[in-house]
């Protein structure tokens, strides 16, 4: 596989194609933002340790009989991914009332519900990327109601799958964010990252946030804390 030009940079990844039209690379940055890139930082070798994280976990949901884009790593901070058309929504998935859930709905953060909740958001960030439902989707001809059915049904398994990788190394899974893609057989695939930007995780015992929100509410020792998510994780994977 030989890594040709850029197509995309977003605020943190690169995508470059390769000499195989089916796959490309993703490049992981240290850039990092928050709140509509109102606040922004370089968190020095943040691209490795999230690349390390979340290859390690998709791995584990490949094994884990999860359809996933990531085929392997590239060097510190590259996965050569499977190209699929992308789902422009997002699927929030919550096991404890964190963050956003919290504020919208005047709850307190660690309340832990009976149920899983599953929250499906518009990528729109001119629209501030707002919740939608199923039939808004079905209406914006973004996805069919099986489609739905069906990434519901993938969600809970990668939940399920995150909650037990994780257990295994003392972190609760509170809650975390993925996109989906089309294979070109029409299957669904997970097409994101599964990393401490993107989940929300807090040390079973101490309740100490190790993941984005340490930069978001200016809690410190970011970098610090994502290695000590991946030093967990490679003791027992
Ligand atoms: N999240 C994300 N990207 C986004 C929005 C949310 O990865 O653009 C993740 C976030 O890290 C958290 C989960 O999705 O793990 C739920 O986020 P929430 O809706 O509570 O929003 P926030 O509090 O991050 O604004």
């Amino acid at each position: 596989m030989k890594e040709l030009e850029l197509l995309y940079e977003g605020k943190s990844k690169q995508i470059f194609k390769t000499d195989n039209d089916d796959c490309v690379v993703i490049r992981f940055k240290d850039d990092t933002a928050a709140f509509y890139n109102i606040k922004r930082a370089v968190i020095e070798q943040k691209g490795r340790i999230t690349c390390d994280i979340s290859s390690m976990v998709l791995d584990y949901m490949n094994r884990h009989n999860i359809n996933t884009h990531f085929i392997e790593r590239v060097g510190d901070d590259g996965q050569l991914c499977r190209v699929v058309e992308h789902i422009p929504v997002e699927v929030i998935v919550r096991n404890v009332v964190a963050g956003s859930m919290a504020k919208r709905l005047g709850m307190d953060e660690g309340i832990v519900p009976e149920n899983t909740i599953f929250d499906l958001v518009l990528r729109r960030s001119d629209l501030g990327d707002p919740l939608i439902n199923d039939h808004h989707a079905v209406a914006l001809g973004l996805l069919s109601y099986e489609e739905l059915a069906k990434m519901y049904e993938m969600s809970a398994a990668i939940n399920n799958c995150l909650i037990e990788l994780y257990d295994k190394v003392g972190i609760m899974v509170v809650d975390f964010k993925i996109e989906f893609g089309r294979a070109a057989d029409g299957s669904l695939v997970l097409a994101d990252e599964l990393s401490p930007d993107t989940c929300r995780l807090w040390d079973k015992e101490t309740k100490e946030r190790m993941d984005k929100d340490r930069f978001r509410r200016d809690l410190g020792r970011v970098r610090e804390t994502y290695e000590e998510v991946a030093k967990r994780l490679h003791n027992v994977l």
